[in-house]
């Protein structure tokens, strides 16, 4: 049914843009041109119009794709529905209409799941679902991303017009599926995960992906892994955590001198969606003065310790000025080298955001098995760079 539903928005949303371009619309409600959409029509637009109406409790028919009585007294109570003069007919007025109506559908992506891999599910294209979702890089996908499956992309959230007030007081906060109040005004995650557009350098052909580090700057490993990344001529982003970096700034200095991106991983890597409003922004405030201290910048990236964020945290980031970055790969803590590397490596792709910590030990080592095979076929580059804000 979703997959019918999708094919159909794709159709309709051809035909709709098609009719928008005519210049009157009184001629395009009276007709299509050459294939109008009224009593005796047939055609994949017919069946598009039926399933949806269908769809929405409104034709009660066979999917025919023929324009038969049924489909006109359909189209007629949809008209009714929608204060429209109920011609029976389909023009540009109504196929707005029934565009405007479709409930939207989501998919939220999870851990390992590309954008292929959730085509395939819906039974559409990668690409498809990129240009529904104004993807700049269809390879950039986060952990807990919505993506809008057919329909219109719903228009952005007003900016800073939620006060922190608006966030339940007192009790825990609820886990981000949960029916929260205001559910009106949530940030939309599109709006936070979605890149702009990419620079021209995005464009060359030569693939790239980006490396991050978790958890640092770690007084012994972090220098190593600095020197493999030299070594390699790989850059990558560190999502510090605000403390260490106060501790060890120097290290956080070194990293920007030697061109990688330095990003905010909390104050004290806490589980930010237990804490309050004012405790969420005083962990992204600190770690972002830590760094900004350190390198006379303030970071572009947010990624919450465990991954755990809630609606609460993604407004608390925007408020911030901070980007939501999670991962592609799955980066897990103490197993053995070699399979790190190869699960690390096995999540490489156009656009992959790689998540190591540079806390661990087995990290250099696999890196010293990732990195060479990794800047063979890509070029590494900084998550402000891969998703084109430099
Ligand atoms: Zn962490």
């Amino acid at each position: 049914m979703i997959y019918r539903a999708f094919r159909f928005s794709l159709a309709l949303a051809a035909l709709a843009a098609a009719l928008v371009a005519l210049t009157s619309l009184a001629a395009a409600e009276a007709g299509f041109g050459s294939r109008p959409l009224q009593e005796g029509a047939q055609g994949e637009d017919v069946a598009s119009v039926q399933r949806l109406l269908a769809e929405m409790g409104i034709y009660g028919g066979p999917v025919t794709g023929y324009f038969g009585p049924l489909t006109k007294e359909a189209v007629q109570r949809f008209q009714r529905s929608q204060g429209l003069p109920a011609y029976g007919y389909l023009g540009s007025l109504t196929a707005k209409a029934l565009e405007a109506a479709r409930p939207a559908t989501y998919h939220v992506v999870a851990p390992g799941e590309s954008l292929s891999v959730i085509a395939a599910r819906y039974g559409t294209s990668a690409n498809a679902l990129a240009r529904l979702n104004g993807l700049a890089n269809p390879n950039l996908l986060a952990v807990g991303q919505k993506l809008l499956l057919r329909g219109k992309q719903a228009s952005p959230p007003a900016a800073a017009a939620a006060a922190p007030a608006a966030a339940p007081a007192g009790a825990a906060p609820a886990p981000a599926a949960g029916g929260s109040p205001g559910e009106a005004s949530r940030p939309d995650p599109l709006r936070v995960y979605t890149p702009k557009p990419p620079s021209s350098k995005a464009d060359q052909p030569s693939k790239v992906l980006a490396l991050t580090f978790d958890d640092g700057p770690d007084p012994v490993l972090t220098p190593r892994v600095l020197d493999l990344l030299q070594k390699y001529k790989a850059k990558a982003t560190f999502f510090v955590v605000g403390q260490k970096a106060e501790r060890n700034p120097g290290l956080v200095k070194r990293m920007v001198e030697e061109g990688h991106e330095v990003a905010n991983h909390s104050y004290t890597h806490p589980d930010l969606t237990r804490l309050q409003p004012a405790g969420i922004l005083a962990e992204l405030q600190k770690a972002s003065d830590a760094i900004q201290a350190a390198t006379g910048k303030s970071p572009a990236w947010f990624r919450p310790p465990g991954g755990d964020f809630d609606d609460r945290l993604v407004e608390a980031a925007n408020r911030s000025g901070l980007r939501l970055a999670l991962w592609t790969n799955i980066g897990p803590q103490g197993i053995a080298p070699p399979l790190l590397a190869r699960r690390t490596l096995s999540a490489a792709r156009e656009g992959a955001i790689l998540m190591l910590h540079d806390t661990e030990t087995a990290t250099i080592e696999a890196l010293n098995e990732i990195l060479p095979k990794l800047t063979a076929g890509y070029r590494l580059v900084t998550l402000s760079e891969m998703a084109g804000l430099r």
